[in-house]
């Protein structure tokens, strides 16, 4: 099966297992997901499936990319801040759909191959940055949305504050490393936040601090 058979039955896919909205799956047809995987699992880029990227991180499940996508309720003049930039995938998805996409990764060997496909492909509404996404990006708050693409045990504080106070959403797993974790969509209105758990999920840990590089390192963490 080529490349465009693969992506024609993953958005069959996805229609049937809910996700619904014909702007989400447009842009999931739209950009190439082979591009955002290690070479040698080009091949397998279009399944429904994590797959290992460098540093022991993943580029999440497409169903969960879009999922995740959908629940932020995204408007075309959004600013949205996206915490674990990894292969860079989820912010091109999501940069197709909002006015500016924020990310921030911790390691800073993944964040230059992200620049460069976001280079590569002509997004130039993406701003990047290495750094502790749990401390937010404070010179750029707020946020109408944030997207957090790794787990956190608890949501960090910066995070619920550099939200917009008028009907910004968070959405987050939540759970500890190899547990329980639920995607959790959190609505802020004044000083008041609702919680909504979403979705079982299993993504790898947010992690506070820059990251230490590991060399040769693909393996998968979880
Ligand atoms: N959105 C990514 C998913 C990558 S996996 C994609 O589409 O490919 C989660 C990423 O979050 C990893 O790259 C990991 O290094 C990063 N991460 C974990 N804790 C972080 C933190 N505190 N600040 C920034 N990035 C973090």
């Amino acid at each position: 099966m080529n490349d465009q058979n693969r992506l024609i039955r993953l958005i069959m896919e996805l229609r049937q297992t809910g996700i619904a909205d014909t702007r989400i799956l447009s842009v999931i047809e739209r950009i190439p997901r082979d591009l955002f995987v290690l070479p040698n699992f080009a091949d397998q880029a279009y399944e429904n499936t994590a797959l290992p990227i460098e540093q022991g991180q993943t580029i999440s499940q497409p169903f969960v990319v879009a999922f995740m996508t959908g629940a932020l309720e995204l408007g075309d003049r959004h600013r949205v801040l996206e915490v674990g930039t990894g292969s860079g995938y989820q912010a091109a998805i999501l940069s197709k759909l909002c006015r500016r996409v924020f990310t921030v990764e911790r390691y800073r060997s993944l964040l230059k191959v992200a620049e460069q496909r976001f280079r590569d492909l002509d997004m130039h509404n993406i701003v990047s940055r290495h750094g502790d996404g749990a401390k937010g990006w404070p010179e750029q708050a707020p946020f109408d949305r944030i997207i957090v693409t790794a787990a956190a045990e608890e949501v960090p504080k910066a995070l619920l504050e550099q939200l917009k106070d008028d009907g910004g959403i968070m959405v987050i797993p939540v759970g500890k490393e190899s547990q329980h974790q639920d995607i959790v969509r959190i609505r802020r209105n004044g000083d008041e936040y609702s919680e909504e758990k979403m979705l079982p999920v299993r993504f790898v840990p947010l992690v506070e601090g820059t990251a230490t590089e590991k060399r040769n390192s693909t393996t998968h963490s979880t």
